[in-house]
């Protein structure tokens, strides 16, 4: 049985136009994620980490080259069918939350299954509590987010994400604003959340992250410089 891919990128290349012509931001990348993997992007500041995941999540997209993720060739949709892909397959976790601030915390993960319409109605009140208690912040549900910790925003961003039960992970330094504890715990989540079979990529340059994750991939202006996605994809 082979292992399945949830992510396929071939020969991605992304540019951005600046003063002096053109700033290859990701240069001519190529990887593969098999499904259930817990990856790490690494690489300093610059490097191209956010380029490269928010084209994973088709957010952005490729100058050229193509990314297939879970199940769809991201070129070939619409903008409104990268919004409908990335509703039903993609959890998006990002440094500063981005929780909408006039909404209540459990608003904020009942909003996500409003968009998307994949919960069934009468399951989203239950579903949206049942999340924040497993991120450990049921007693805040209707709090707004600013009267939450930094660690207590980003389990909200982290139920949000999980509020259409999405099989892919994306995270773009979800710990980068947060203490060394409290980074402690949020990565516990996101291990979890690999143990229950989601594919989970984030990026970040921190140390403290590669020695949970099971594959590390580096950039480095642009391009990957180490990864060992090869020895770790095994039959
Ligand atoms: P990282 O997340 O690793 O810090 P980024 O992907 O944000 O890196 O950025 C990679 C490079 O692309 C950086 O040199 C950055 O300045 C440049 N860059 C990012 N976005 C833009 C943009 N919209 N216009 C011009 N340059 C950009
Ligand atoms: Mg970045």
């Amino acid at each position: 049985m082979t292992m399945k891919n949830v992510i396929r990128v071939d020969d991605v290349v992304k540019t951005y136009p600046v003063a002096a012509g053109e700033f290859v931001a990701v240069d001519h990348v190529s990887l593969e994620i098999p499904e259930g993997d817990f990856v790490a992007i690494v690489g300093r500041s610059g490097s191209g980490k956010t380029t490269l995941l928010n084209m994973l999540a088709g957010i952005d997209r490729p100058t050229s080259g193509t990314i297939h993720a879970a199940g769809a060739e991201l070129g070939s949709l619409s903008e409104s069918g990268l919004a409908a892909w990335r509703g039903d397959n993609v959890g998006l976790v990002f440094q500063f939350f981005q929780l909408l601030p006039t909404l209540t915390v459990v608003e904020n993960v009942l909003l996500a299954m409003d968009f998307v319409k994949k919960i069934p109605v009468s399951e989203r009140n239950d579903r949206a509590h049942m999340l924040l208690d497993r991120v450990g912040i049921g007693a805040q549900a209707d709090k707004l987010p600013s009267t939450l910790s930094g660690g207590q925003q980003q389990r909200a961003a982290i139920a949000r994400a999980l509020a259409n039960d999405p099989p892919l992970i994306l995270a773009d330094e979800p710990t980068g604003n947060l203490d060394s504890q409290t980074a402690d715990a949020v990565l516990s989540l996101f291990t979890e959340l690999n143990n229950e079979g989601r594919t989970v990529v984030v990026v970040t340059h921190e140390r403290d992250i590669q020695a949970i994750t099971k594959t590390q991939i580096t950039l480095q202006d642009g391009r990957i410089f180490a990864s060992d996605a090869m020895t770790v994809v095994q039959p």
